[in-house]
């Protein structure tokens, strides 16, 4: 499969290239050239297939001959190697749950997948590659595990000081090793757009052999339709009709995701994109213009995005025409207030307890199901509530225990850089790092 860069067309790439660099010129996202049907047979026999042999078939012709079957087969199962149930809240509120991986959160998914290809491609390199990422919370940790102690590769992580919680810091500070965490002085847009400004700094580039592991990369993002097929596997136990599908979105690389696979034939009735305060893009469906915001922190900070990035893959799979973005998907914005009541209100009608991402997906879905009736959906469930404690206390007055695979990076120190959000010292830390090696 090739790819092209939405900036530039004339620019097209191999998966491979994709992967390792990242972006394209002028910073611009790769697409794929086609979208690959998928199999009708496979839609139709999920309940039979394995997991692995569903995510398999759903990367395959994404990654075309450039991996090995059998190579890609064994990154898949690496994948997909813990459990995303499809838990029921209530008569038409399901729950699929990303959050039984390494680091708690959905993008284990993506890091897991991405690490597989990225260790594939650069199995003979001898020079290190830095891999510099950008998070506004789980990114990182997810990152950092699926490439800690990885062979010829250093991590980089800038995260915006304050703007995460605990168990998050610690897990992007507390590897150490090949693992490096920047603490910015600023915001998540802030961090994202140093990175930007590095992979397009010809000093940098030059001397530092740099690759992107946010979902902005075609490997991060594209495994993420996986765990809808597998949704829909067990969707269809119990139900009949489609659902409508709840993405809580920052950066708009998940439900971006969620799209593709519809587009390739997954069934689905609607997408709701599910926003906090940070609306640019529910407003932008509402009023047709794309206005640029700042970003305000909230309870639910992974998707404290105030120019999502992958908003332009998204437009660009209906043919950038707003009529037809619109017919597929509608966006809500839910502030912290109601995120809370969200909490406390599920939590006691059905013993189902929703960190504030959720939450956020769980008051626009039920939003939407009111205004739609008769309807049926599941939400994405994209970090486990013991990541926001804080939030959570505040809402039910129980306390979320940490789960003993967490306990021992708690004990350990965090080890973090603290920077202001400046590219001059970015690009000296950068250049230092490599003359060390
Ligand atoms: C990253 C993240 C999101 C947003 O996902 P996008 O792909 O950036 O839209 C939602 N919830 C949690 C818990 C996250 O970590």
């Amino acid at each position: 499969m090739n790819y092209y860069n939405l900036k530039d067309k004339e620019e097209i790439v191999d998966f491979r290239t994709a992967t390792v660099k990242g972006q394209g010129k002028e910073k611009g996202l790769f697409f794929p050239e086609s979208i690959p049907p998928l199999d009708r047979q496979l839609i139709e026999n999920l309940h039979q297939l394995s997991d692995e042999e569903i995510a398999f078939q759903c990367m395959k012709d994404f990654v075309g001959d450039e991996i090995p079957a059998d190579i890609l087969k064994a990154i898949v199962s690496e994948t997909v190697s813990f459990e995303i149930p499809l838990k029921k809240i209530n008569e038409h509120i399901y729950s699929l749950e990303l959050f039984h991986g390494p680091t708690l959160a959905f993008k284990d998914i993506g890091a897991r997948f991405m690490s597989g290809c990225l260790s594939y491609f650069l199995k003979d390199q001898d020079k290190k590659v830095t891999v510099l990422v950008a998070t506004s919370g789980d990114t990182g940790g997810a990152v950092a595990h699926g490439f800690y102690k990885t062979p010829g590769i250093n991590v980089v992580i800038l995260y915006p000081k304050n703007k995460v919680s605990p168990v998050q810091e610690k897990q992007l500070t507390a590897l150490g090793e090949n693992i490096s965490a920047l603490e910015i002085n600023g915001s998540f847009d802030d961090c994202q757009s140093l990175v930007k400004q590095a992979f397009s700094d010809q000093e940098i580039t030059s001397n530092v052999f740099l690759t992107s592991a946010n979902s902005i990369n075609v490997a991060r993002w594209l495994p993420q339709q996986i765990y809808y097929l597998l949704a829909l596997k067990q969707w269809q136990r119990t139900e009949k009709e489609p659902p409508v599908i709840c993405v809580p979105s920052g950066n708009f690389g998940n439900i971006c995701a969620g799209i593709l696979a519809h587009l390739r034939g997954l069934p689905a009735k609607h997408f709701i994109a599910a926003c906090n305060k940070n609306d640019s893009i529910p407003r932008y469906l509402e009023i047709r213009e794309l206005v640029q915001k700042e970003t305000v922190p909230t309870l639910s900070n992974a998707m404290d995005v105030g120019n999502p990035s992958n908003f332009v893959r998204v437009s660009e799979l209906f043919e950038n025409r707003f009529e037809k973005i619109k017919g597929a998907v509608s966006g809500y914005s839910v502030d912290d207030k109601k995120t809370l009541e969200t909490i406390k209100e599920v939590y006691e009608k059905y013993h189902y307890l929703l960190e504030p991402h959720s939450a956020v997906a769980y008051t626009a879905l039920e939003q939407y199901l009111e205004e739609n009736p008769g309807r049926k959906g599941f939400i994405l469930g994209t970090a486990h509530p013991v990541k926001f404690p804080e939030a959570i206390e505040k809402a039910v007055k129980i306390k979320t225990d940490i789960p003993e695979s967490l306990e021992e990076l708690m004990k350990k120190d965090k080890k973090s850089t603290e920077m202001q959000s400046d590219f001059e010292e970015l690009k000296r830390f950068l250049l230092n790092k490599t003359k060390q090696q």
